[in-house]
């Protein structure tokens, strides 16, 4: 039997990350984290309660309480707030805005590294911003995967159309932009490509193409990167 490994993957918005992360886990019969939902939930929750990114002392409270839950359901993982279903009500474009504001809070950011830590480990695969960086340093194998910000956006915008969220091309393609900005400038934990990660660029190339390039990877590094469901 094959060790279970940890497997992060960091890179910018729409680089593919939960595509292809989803796609692995399943081949590989591991779980998937989702960690950038933790930081939609925390927003959402937070827009709902009139708090801003501003108000430090609301925003410790309310990571204090909230209750972020991850259920797997025939169609998808479902991600639950305090026990109603948020799946869809988090990925908004005002959403993805205001979780990229939020997630340069200290406090948010250890509130959420400390429940990623919890449920991530051997088996996982988890995807983010500061996964191979600060949350999972002791990864086993780390990716960083990257693509230009035109097909990026690209991405982003038929993935809103997909969910019936109407866009525009060009303003998703300048908020891409924009998020990755703030994502690599912040203080805390910006995002940047983890020592010993392997980059690829998915530009051009599908979600499956990328998924291989990843298992032939994994099985250099001592992991069951055959793909038959981790036995
Ligand atoms: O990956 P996703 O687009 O869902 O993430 C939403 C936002 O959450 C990102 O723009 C980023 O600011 C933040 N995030 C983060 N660290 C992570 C995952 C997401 O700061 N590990």
């Amino acid at each position: 039997m094959a060790k279970k490994l940890l497997i992060v993957i960091d890179g910018p918005a729409g680089a593919g990350k939960s595509t292809v992360a989803r796609i692995l886990a399943k081949k590989l019969g591991y779980r998937y984290l989702d960690t950038g939902a933790t930081y939609r939930v925390v927003a959402l929750k937070a827009e709902q309660e009139g708090i801003t990114p501003e108000m430090t002392e609301e925003l410790r409270r309310l990571c204090a309480e909230i209750e972020i839950k991850f259920e797997e359901a025939e169609q998808g993982q479902r991600v639950y707030c305090d026990g109603r279903d948020v799946t869809e009500a988090i990925r908004t474009p005002e959403i993805s805005m205001l979780a990229s504001k939020i997630s340069q809070q200290r406090v948010v950011r250890e509130a959420m590294t400390q429940l990623q830590r919890r449920v991530g480990g051997p088996g996982v695969v988890a995807e983010g911003r500061d996964m191979g960086t600060v949350v999972f340093p002791q990864a086993d194998v780390k990716f960083y995967l990257d693509a230009t910000p035109q097909e990026r956006g690209r991405r982003r915008y038929r993935e809103l159309l997909a969910r019936g969220i109407s866009a525009d091309l060009s303003q998703v393609i300048e908020e891409t932009i924009k998020r990755d900005q703030e994502d690599q400038n912040r203080k805390v934990a910006p995002l940047q490509m983890a020592q010993g990660a392997f980059y690829i660029d998915s530009t051009g190339m599908s979600p499956e193409e990328v998924v291989q390039k990843m298992l032939a990877e994994i099985s250099k590094r001592g992991g069951n990167g055959a793909g038959d469901g981790g036995k």
